[in-house]
């Protein structure tokens, strides 16, 4: 498998580290029902066929946190974006605080 980092080009698999799902936001640890919270965060995940979104960092690269969208069935890659740019667009996205 191969990861077209935006910063780098195309690299290797070797050059990223797997950092999880990139759809689960961590809970407030401050909410009255942060522990079923926490478990849920941490435990409670589906594991659907098909296109997921996934968090990767670019170790032997650049450094940059990546968003990565790929086909857990066949592995192929859908799109690849800074982390940074998918938080910004969210929070856009999501209005004024
Ligand atoms: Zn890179």
């Amino acid at each position: 498998m191969r990861i077209a980092c935006p910063h780098c080009g195309e690299r290797s698999l070797d050059e990223f580290v797997y950092s999880g799902d990139a759809t689960v936001k961590r809970p407030d640890h401050a909410s009255p029902d942060a522990m079923h919270a926490f478990v849920a965060y941490t435990y409670e995940r589906t594991n659907l066929p098909g296109p997921h979104r996934e968090l990767w960092y670019h170790a032997a690269g650049c450094h940059a946190w990546l968003v990565v969208t790929r086909n857990v069935s066949t592995h192929a890659i859908l799109s690849v974006a800074l982390a940074r740019d998918v938080a910004l667009a969210e929070k856009s996205a999501a209005g004024p605080a």
